[in-house]
Parts: structure tokens; sequence; C-alpha cells
């Protein structure tokens, strides 16, 4: 009877590992003691413990993953009961990953969590080389951008610019947005990586001033023209507020008024709620679906094709130096290069801080090397990597680039 609870709780990846069949490479050999191999020694990382989360560490202690580890730097708030299952009333205030490790170690036995509570650029990047697959529970392309530029440094090529397996990260991205939702696997070098696609999102919607001033035609139009005109017109210099219900109130007022002006319906204090704050309603059902759909969905499906030219997931750009080029002068020559163009440049060698933009400390610390050698700097190799972090895109768009800068520096 003891033995039963497990099998049955791990019976779909028996399916998969107890057995062999033409799907899988030439090295795989099917058994109980791959499956017990996987369940005991891989460690799995779940970032973030919100709705998806919550959802994806219960998925994965009940399919007999062993070692888990969950990382939030939220706190736990009223608003999130509806949906993050983990979580109850005398919750509220506590750190989401602790609770969330709780709760599913007390109820699934054999199952060892360990919670962060911290911002996930808190970690240092050791920190994620750590894990076998990396399974992301984020709200936020910037966060995403961030973990996938992190997986990604950690990939090696070979002479050839093929990827070498054992440098490989895994990722499971997953994402919802009400009834809509998304889940792929990222094989850093194989796959498609999240910048490959980063173009998918679409911008952020913004109304033009003048169509709010002068021509509404939807409800949020006057909803934002309250918000962002009225609001400014009729309180001289005081702040907008959105959690204070009285400024809610008075924008909702307003932009009634403007919707009987022009004859447009559909203006409710809860849809103002919701274009100011621009709120996405979250729903338990899609985390649940999403959160299981890597273990197998049928749905429309999309294949997403490799960016050659990717700067986080590819070989990287090779930059020649002379032996006398300072760190300083090649950060100005990676915020010129026309492939990079990047800001707030870091550069680490060896997993060694040569130069770190934040915090503070780290940034005073590593200062005196800006006018050092980079060939000194870099243990006076012929030809090495360096990693660089910064922002793309002259400071449009600020996310993450993390990429592999091969060296090569000449007397
Ligand atoms: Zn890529």
């Amino acid at each position: 009877m003891a033995d039963s609870i497990p099998q049955s709780r791990s019976r779909d990846l028996d399916k998969l590992l107890l057995r062999p069949g033409n799907l899988v490479g030439p090295t795989f050999e099917a058994g109980a003691q791959l499956r017990d191999d996987i369940k005991e020694c891989v460690r799995v990382l779940v970032i973030g413990a919100g709705g998806l989360g919550c959802e994806l560490l219960k998925d994965l202690a009940f399919s007999g993953f062993q070692n888990l580890e969950v990382i939030d730097m939220d706190r736990i708030e009223v608003t999130n009961l509806n949906r993050q299952f983990l979580f109850r009333l005398g919750d509220v205030g506590k750190p989401k990953a602790e609770v969330a490790a709780k709760r599913v170690m007390e109820r699934v036995s054999g199952v060892d969590i360990k919670s962060h509570f911290c911002r996930i650029e808190d970690k240092p990047i050791s920190f994620y080389n750590d894990f076998h697959i990396i399974v992301l529970g984020l709200d936020s392309i910037e966060a995403r951008s961030y973990i996938n530029s992190v997986a990604c440094s950690f990939l090696e090529y070979d002479s050839d610019g093929n990827p070498q397996e054992e440098s490989i990260k895994p990722m499971v991205d997953g994402g919802t947005e009400g009834f809509k939702g998304h889940a792929r696997i990222i094989m850093p070098g194989v796959t498609p990586c999240f910048e490959c696609t980063i173009w998918l999102f679409p911008p952020q919607v913004k109304f033009p001033l003048c169509t709010l001033a002068e021509t509404p035609r939807t409800a949020a139009h006057c909803i934002e023209y309250a918000h962002l005109i009225k609001w400014d017109e009729a309180h001289s210099g005081k702040t907008f507020d959105p959690d204070d219900p009285e400024h809610m109130q008075w924008v909702y007022s307003e932009a009634v008024k403007r919707a009987e002006l022009f004859g447009i319906p559909g203006v409710t204090y809860s849809l103002t709620q919701g274009v100011v704050k621009n709120i996405i309603p979250a729903i338990a059902s899609t985390n649940a679906i999403i959160s299981a759909a890597f273990e197998g969905l049928h749905t429309k499906v999309t294949e997403f094709v490799r960016d050659k030219d990717c700067l986080v997931c590819g070989p990287g750009v090779l930059i020649e130096l002379e032996a006398s080029v300072t760190l300083k002068k090649f950060i100005d020559l990676l915020e010129d290069h026309p492939k990079l163009l990047l800001t707030r440049v870091s550069v680490t060698f060896r997993g060694k801080n040569l130069y770190m933009q934040a915090p503070p400390v780290l940034e005073e610390m590593t200062r005196s090397n800006l006018d050092l050698p980079l060939f000194e700097l870099m243990g006076k190799t012929p030809r090495d990597i360096a990693h660089v972090t910064g922002a793309a895109g002259k400071g449009d768009k600020s996310s993450h680039v993390l990429g592999n800068y091969v060296l090569f520096s000449r007397e």
C-alpha cells in the first residue's frame, strides 16, 4: 500500500519513462531507475508563486518531482485569494514563496520545497545554474527577459557553432491573461529563446491625446480623458493616486459626464478602475490549464523559429581588441556597436564582476577596474568569453541582454 501511492502520483511520468519508443534518443534507457533518478535528483526552480506559480508547484509535486525551489518577491494580498489557492485569509501579508512551499509540503508527502523571498535579480547568476529545469510563472516581460538571458548565459558553443548539450538550461515558460494563455519550452541554443520572439508582444495601448480631447469613440477614451486631461485641469499639481477611492470616484463621475456628452455607453466604476490601473483580469481556470499544458494539451500550436542573430542565445559577437584596450573603452565600444547598441553595461568574466552598474556598493567596488586593460582583467588569455548585461536599443526598450562576447586580445 505504501508503495502504491508514489506510483500513482507519477503515473503520467511512468508512461514516458518506463518504456522505450522511437521518440527518444539512442542513449535513452527506459526503466524504474531512470524514473527514480529523475524524481530524486532533478532540481526544479519555479519562478513566481502567484496564480500560475501556485498551480505549477502543486503539479510538479504531484508529478513526483521531489526537489523543488520557489522564488517570489511579493507578499500575499486579499485580492490574490480568489485564485492563488494555496493562500488563506490568515496568510495575508506573508511572503508568497514561503506560504506556497509550506502548503504543498503539508499536502504532498516526500516533496522538499525551499523558498526564496526576494527579487530574481538579488540571486547571483550561479544560483540559477544549480537547477536542471527552470519553470516560469511570471507576469512581466522584463522578468522573463532577465531569466532568459541568465539561462542563455550558461550556454556554450563548440568551435563549429553547435551548442554543447551539457550547457543547455531548459526553461518552461507559462503565462496567462484572462481566458488566454501560453506554455512553451525553451532550450537555449536549440529552440528560439524568449528574446528571439520578443516582437510577439503587442505594444502597450496608448490613446493619442487628440482623440481623447476631440473625438472620443469608446468608454475607455472617456475614462482616459478624465484621468489624463481633466484631473490635471481640476487639481493643480495634485498627483492622481489610483489606490485612493475618492480619486477614482472623481475620475469615474467625470468620465460619465463626458460619455453622456458624446452619447457613448459603457462607462462603469469597475471599467474605470480597469482602464486607469491597466488591470488585466486573472482567471483561476486559465492558470490551472496553462500550468498543466506543457504536459500535453491539444490546441492550436504555432512553430517558433530561432533568430540567428539573437544576442541572448546566439554564439555571441566576436570583438577583436588590442591588448591595451581598457574596460571603459570596451564598454564604450559595446554602446556604439551597430549590432548591440547597449546602455548601462555590466561585465563579468568567469563569474567575477569586472564592472557592475548596480547596486551602488558593487559599482563602487568595481569602478577602479574601468581604467585597467581588459586583457589583464581576463587573465591574459588570447581569446575568451566575457558576459555582458545591459539594456538594448538605446533606452526605448529596456530589456536585459546578456550576451557571450568572444574577445580576441592581441599584443
Ligand atoms: Zn534567442
